[in-house]
């Protein structure tokens, strides 16, 4: 299999697709170095797999953290193929309400996260000639809605960013995707600070192909990250089939 040994970083993988991810590249043999602030959910996944597995608490808001993470894959493994920058929070409202804090925290890290990920590993992956970056965009990315205008500001933001990424360094060996999800059902919602939001969120993901499961979106996140090195898939927007 061509992800046996692979050495893959995964930011936000303590929950949902992180986590889904993590757990479908350790059955390909892959080595998987995760990172988020929950302890205890990245020690479970190190449980399923102790030699595939390295985890270190991570906030990719701050750019020391992720190096960290970055130089325990070195340590450890010495390489790196990939790092998915898949951390992201969500908490919806209007502009209105002026949540100035919520605001903040979306572009620390849903935008900075992304691109201390970048920075963290790009000397890593000039050096070696080789890499792949990922980032967990959204079908946000691609149209606002009402309360959506900052998360959605972000999520635009990451798919410039990853675009410019693509042009800069394709000619480097460096592979670049965007993994556009439509609605999946995950944690996300302990991202709104207003219960009934968090509620009706959670009550929108339900019902007969209303959301995508973490692991439809995990195996599109293995197919990029799977083909041919030849092959820059450069977006996978993929919706659950009742999602207009
Ligand atoms: P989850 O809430 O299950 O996962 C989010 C992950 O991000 C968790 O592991 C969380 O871990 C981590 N995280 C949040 N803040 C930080 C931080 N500061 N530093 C490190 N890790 C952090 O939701 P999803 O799996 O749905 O979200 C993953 C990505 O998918 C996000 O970028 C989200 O925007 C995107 N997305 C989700 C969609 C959906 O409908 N669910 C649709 C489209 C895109 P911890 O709290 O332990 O730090």
């Amino acid at each position: 299999m061509s992800l046996d040994k692979k050495v893959i970083i995964i930011t936000g993988a303590s929950s949902g697709i992180g986590a889904a991810t993590a757990k479908l590249l350790i059955k390909q043999g892959a080595n998987v170095v995760i990172g988020a602030r929950r302890e205890d959910r990245l020690s479970e996944i190190k449980a399923l797999a102790p030699d595939q597995v390295e985890y270190q608490v991570t906030d990719v808001s701050k750019l020391d953290d992720v190096k960290g993470l970055v130089k325990l894959a070195m340590s450890k493994f010495g390489k790196i193929n990939a790092i998915y920058n898949n951390a992201g929070i969500m908490p919806l409202a209007k502009l209105s309400e002026d949540h100035h804090d919520e605001w903040q925290q979306m572009l620390n890290i849903n935008i900075m996260g992304v691109l201390n990920g970048i920075s963290a590993v790009l000397p890593i992956m000039h050096d070696q000639g080789y890499g792949h970056i990922l980032a967990t965009d959204s079908v946000a990315g691609h149209k606002t809605d009402a309360t959506t205008a900052v998360y959605s500001g972000t999520k635009y933001a990451v798919r410039a960013i990853m675009n410019g990424l693509r042009v800069e360094e394709n000619q480097n060996h460096i592979r670049s995707t965007i993994i556009s999800p439509g609605a999946v059902s995950t944690e996300l919602y302990r991202s709104e600070s207003d219960q009934a939001s968090a509620e009706a969120l959670q009550q929108m993901w339900q019902g007969e192909n209303k959301a995508l499961t973490s692991e439809d979106v995990a195996s599109a996140v293995v197919y990029a990250l799977d083909a041919p090195e030849r092959v820059n898939i450069n977006e996978i927007l993929v919706r659950p089939l009742a999602e207009s």
